[in-house]
């Protein structure tokens, strides 16, 4: 899908799917009296292609963007837009953090070097953006501990803390009467470890409170594509299959995939695989 182009999932919620180099999701939230904007994008470009198509739509500038959690692709486009911010307080310590960065070449080779930053983000960061390098970073002006109610007319967007492996200041965001659920990488790996991983710990109670939002559409960071409450349910499902094999079965892969086959009756795929993976290199972490 071109990721020139906004979809509208909703009667209140538009989309811009994920695109190239690392561009997550972007959100709208288009409400009688105000828009909202989930998520701020990977740069100002990618910030001004979201305005554009808002713009071209005929949909009022955003009054506000919240954001799902600190990672650089989710908030170096906030200084193309100009709104305040709104984030979950552990969201807004990592982004007060990541404003006395450098954000040059030799920078981002010498923070990938002490562990700092991950080689994907950086070697995104230089595809995304250019040398020489400005970053502004933008702090949060709304700041928000548990969770908060935004209205915006005849829509409500709670935003809600979720935490998880990938990052643990993320939030989701739940449209209200929309049955729309934006969830950023939340359910993604932990990506700051010599090998990305998945605990039960974290990931486990994080499914329980997804899943009692009973949506319609789930949009995820980097998912190309719109998930439906039948797919989440399935994924809850392999994820809870492959965390519990690998609990029964530690970090012997072939007994964990094995032990699946007496759970379910059927051989594991090659996705149920990948995630055993995660859950046995999550097993320091537990
Ligand atoms: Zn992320």
């Amino acid at each position: 899908m071109p990721d020139t182009t906004l979809s509208r999932i909703s009667n209140h919620v538009y989309w811009l799917p994920p695109g190239k180099p690392d561009r997550p999701s972007l959100g709208v939230v288009v409400g009688a009296g105000h828009t909202l904007l989930l998520d701020a994008g990977a740069s100002a470009a990618h910030a001004h292609l979201l305005l554009a198509a808002l713009s071209a739509e005929g949909i009022p500038a955003p009054r506000y963007v919240a954001l799902t959690h600190w990672h650089w692709d989710h908030v170096f486009g906030a200084s193309a837009i100009h709104a305040p911010l709104i984030a979950h307080a552990r969201t807004a310590r990592k982004i007060a953090g990541m404003a006395g960065y450098e954000w040059s070449d030799t920078a981002l080779e010498e923070r990938v070097a002490s562990g700092e930053e991950t080689r994907f983000s950086a070697d995104n960061i230089k595809l995304e953006l250019l040398e020489p390098r400005q970053v502004e970073i933008v702090q949060p002006e709304i700041v928000f501990h548990h969770r908060l109610d935004i209205h915006l007319g005849d829509v409500t967007c709670r935003i809600q803390h979720v935490g998880g492996d990938h990052a643990d200041d993320s939030c989701v965001m739940f449209i209200e009467p929309d049955r729309v659920l934006f969830i950023g990488d939340c359910l993604g790996e932990n990506l700051h470890a010599p090998t990305p991983y998945l605990t039960r710990r974290r990931l486990f109670p994080l499914l329980d409170t997804l899943l009692q939002f009973r949506v319609e559409h789930i949009i995820e960071g980097h998912n190309p594509s719109v998930m439906s409450w039948a797919e989440l349910v399935s994924l809850a499902d392999q994820m809870h299959l492959a965390g519990e094999s690998v609990k029964q079965y530690g970090a012997d892969e072939t007994a964990a995939a094995h032990g699946l086959v007496a759970l379910t009756g059927s051989a594991a795929d090659a996705d149920l695989l990948e995630l055993i993976r995660s859950f046995i290199a999550g097993l320091a972490s537990e």
